[in-house]
């Protein structure tokens, strides 16, 4: 697209997601998506849930445009994205993947890419609220410490953290959590939960949810499978429909929901 046809998003952005029959391949042979429709209203949070391949990162990846839709549309507030600058469209989203991706440089300077004009203050501020200012205080040179390929070596728990931390302090109205299924201890799961919790309060959400205990939370859930929206609504309705969801959450003993998926339908 031309980019003086382009806008930015009209401020303030109250965070109004909507798909209108997506339909998405990466191929022109095989659709990924078929006929998404979604609407999650501001402040709400979506899960995807469904067994890999169903289609989840593909879904949220479409709304900061990383791919175009292939037919239908995806609109915030209304607008749709297809007319709306990137730079625009990504300063009010935010992703927290699984693998959170540090720079070479300092854990400060890591936490400060969420917004670069953010003062100590707030990065501190940044930190406490995402569980990670008591970690990187006991590092040798607290903020002033360097990550990355050069730097100290932090795990997983604690990258995730500082992730969290940036998102905070992007603090945009939109939030792609790709929910981290490596193990961590329970203290270091529950530091995580927490943060995120404050990270997800006040902004719509999608999640790509692997654990049951999140999902349990969401205004809607949205069960995908080849592609396709199969069953959708909160928890205690999809438990009541008896359909995939209901078995799934049957399945006791588990914290990762693919590892439900597999039980019910062993690979073939
Ligand atoms: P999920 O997140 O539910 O595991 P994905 O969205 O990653 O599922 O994948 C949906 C489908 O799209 C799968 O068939 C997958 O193989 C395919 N796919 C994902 N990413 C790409 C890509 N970059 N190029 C081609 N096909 C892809």
């Amino acid at each position: 697209k031309d980019a003086a046809e382009l806008q930015p998003l009209p401020e303030p952005v109250r965070g109004e997601v909507e798909y209108c029959n997506v339909h998405f391949g990466y191929t022109d042979d095989k659709m990924a998506l078929h006929d998404i429709s979604l609407l999650a209203r501001p402040g709400q949070m979506t899960a995807l849930v469904g067994p890999t391949g169903a289609g989840k990162s593909t879904l949220v990846n479409l709304l900061p445009a990383f791919y175009e839709t292939t037919r239908g549309s995806i609109t915030i507030d209304g607008q749709n994205i297809a007319e709306v600058s990137l730079e625009s469209l990504r300063e009010h989203i935010s992703v927290v993947s699984q693998e959170p991706f540090l720079f070479n440089g300092t854990v400060g300077e890591n936490i400060a890419y969420g917004n670069l004009d953010a003062s100590a203050g707030q990065i501190t501020g940044a930190a406490q609220a995402a569980n990670c200012f008591e970690f990187i205080r006991e590092l040798t040179d607290g903020f002033d410490t360097h990550v990355g390929e050069r730097g100290v070596r932090l795990s997983v728990g604690e990258k995730q953290r500082i992730s969290i931390a940036r998102a905070l302090l992007k603090d945009s109205p939109i939030l792609i959590l790709d929910e981290a299924t490596a193990s961590v201890d329970t203290a270091t799961e529950r530091l995580i939960q927490q943060a995120l919790e404050r990270l997800m309060s006040g902004r719509t959400t999608f999640v790509i949810a692997h654990r049951l205990s999140t999902i349990r939370d969401a205004d809607q859930i949205l069960v995908l499978k080849n592609g396709r929206v199969i069953e959708r609504g909160p928890h205690d309705e999809l438990v009541r429909q008896q359909g995939l969801y209901a078995r799934l959450a049957r399945i006791q003993n588990t914290t990762f929901i693919e590892e439900s998926f597999a039980k019910l339908e062993p690979a073939t």
